[in-house]
C-alpha cells in the first residue's frame, strides 16, 4: 500500500536523524516512484562520475539503485557522451526537479535558445546543486560559473537547494526529493542547504565533543581527544555525518580518527590557506563547556580562523570568516582571501 504523505515525511526525518537510513531511502525511493503524477527528475552531469550519488547507492543498496534508475521518472543528461538526446522541458508533463551535479555552461540561458538544459532549468520547479564542487565551484567549476547557474535559476524564480558534501551523503539527496515531492521548499540556511540536513555544526553529535568541552585534546593522530587542534573543523562544518556516519553507520572522519575537513562549507578544500589540516582558532577552551556553549550558539558565527600553529581562539567578533566576508568580496568560494588572518 502506498505511503501516506505523513508517513513519507516521518521517513524522511529519519534521513536526518540517527535512524535506519537504508529503509528510510528505499520507502521514500519507492514512494516516489509510487506517486501518481511525481515531478520528473532530470539529472544534469557532463561527464563527471557521479560520484555523489550512484556509485554509493550502487555498491550499498541496489533495490533502491533500481527504484532510482528504473521507476522514477528520471532522466539523465550528459552532453559529453556522443549521440544522446537533449532533455527537451516539452516532454515534461509538468515541471521536472533537475540535479546539476554538473553546471551549464556560463551565459547559457533560454534567451540565447543555444542551451537546452537552460531551458529546462528555466522551467524547473526547483534546481538542486549537488556536491561541493557545484555548489560554491571547486576542481570542475569556478565561483563564476556557479554564480551563473544562480543567475539562471534566479531570472525564472526556480528555488534553488544546495545539498555539498565530498560526496553528498546520499540520504540527503533522496530525503529532499521526498520532502519536495511530498511537502515543497524545505528550510535552507544562508547558503540555501536544507536545515534538516546542515542545521547544526558536526561538533554538536561528535563523539569527542565531551573531550573538546573538556579542554582534551589529541596531539598527534591516533591519540584520544578531540582532533581540534590536529585541524579538524568541526566547528565551522554543518553537516549529518557525526549523527548518521558513514556506510551504512559504519564510521566517519572523526570516528576514524580523521579531523573533520569541512567538505561541506564554501571554503573547502583552502579555506582561506588553513588547507585541510590548518589549524581553527581556540580561544583556550579549558574546562567546563563554554567553547561548545559559543559553538551551539553562534554556528557559523563568531569562530576566528587563525593559521596553523597560531593557536586557537574563539573570538566574539562577527567574523564569519568563510561566508559572508566571501560574499563581500566578490563571492570568493574558495574563500581565499576571506578569512581572518592570523590573531
Ligand atoms: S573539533 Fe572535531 S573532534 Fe572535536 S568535537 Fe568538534 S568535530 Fe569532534
Ligand atoms: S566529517 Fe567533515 S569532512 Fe567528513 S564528511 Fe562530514 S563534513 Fe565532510
Amino acid at each position: 500500500m502506498p505511503l501516506t504523505r505523513r508517513e513519507v515525511l516521518k521517513w524522511v526525518g529519519v534521513t536526518a536523524a540517527a535512524g535506519p537510513l537504508l529503509p528510510a531511502m528505499e520507502r521514500i525511493a519507492h514512494a516516489i516512484a509510487e506517486r501518481p503524477g511525481a515531478a520528473p527528475i532530470v539529472w544534469y552531469n557532463a561527464g563527471g562520475d557521479h560520484n555523489n550519488f550512484l556509485a554509493q547507492l550502487g555498491h550499498a543498496f541496489p533495490s533502491l539503485m533500481e527504484s532510482a534508475a528504473i521507476r522514477w521518472n528520471l532522466v539523465s543528461y550528459d552532453p559529453l557522451v556522443p549521440g544522446v538526446r537533449e532533455p527537451s522541458p516539452d516532454s515534461f508533463s509538468s515541471a521536472p526537479i533537475v540535479i546539476l551535479e554538473s553546471l551549464p555552461p556560463s551565459g547559457a540561458d533560454a534567451a540565447d535558445g543555444g542551451e537546452p538544459i537552460a531551458t529546462v532549468i528555466g522551467r524547473a520547479k526547483a534546481a538542486i546543486f549537488l556536491g561541493t564542487d557545484a555548489c560554491y565551484g571547486g576542481t570542475r567549476w569556478t565561483a563564476a560559473e556557479v554564480e551563473s547557474a544562480e543567475a539562471l535559476c534566479r531570472r525564472s524564480n526556480v528555488p534553488m537547494i544546495k545539498l555539498p558534501g565530498v560526496p553528498v551523503p546520499p540520504h540527503h539527496l533522496i530525503g529532499t526529493l521526498g520532502y519536495l515531492e511530498f511537502r515543497g521548499i524545505p528550510d535552507l540556511d544562508r547558503f540555501q542547504r536544507p536545515q534538516l540536513y546542515y542545521g547544526e555544526t558536526v561538533c554538536m553529535r561528535c563523539e569527542r565533543r565531551w573531550q573538546l568541552e573538556n579542554g582534551e585534546y589529541a596531539e598527534s593522530f591516533g591519540d584520544a581527544g578531540c582532533l581540534l587542534r590536529l585541524g579538524c573543523k568541526g566547528p565551522i562544518a554543518h553537516n549529518s555525518c557525526a549523527a548518521q556516519r558513514w556506510n551504512g553507520g559504519e564510521n566517519w572522519c572523526v570516528g576514524a580518527g580523521g579531523p573533520c575537513t569541512a567538505c561541506s562549507e564554501p571554503g573547502y578544500p583552502l579555506h582561506g590557506g588553513l588547507g585541510l589540516y590548518g589549524r581553527l582558532a581556540e580561544g583556550g577552551p579549558g574546562p567546563g563547556s563554554s567553547t561548545l556553549n559559543r559553538i551551539r550558539a553562534i554556528g557559523w558565527g563568531f569562530v576566528a580562523l587563525a593559521a596553523a600553529g597560531v593557536g586557537l581562539k574563539l573570538a566574539h567578533e562577527a567574523i564569519d570568516p568563510i561566508g559572508q566576508a566571501a560574499k563581500a568580496s566578490g563571492r570568493d568560494r574558495r574563500g581565499s582571501s576571506s578569512v581572518q588572518g592570523p590573531t
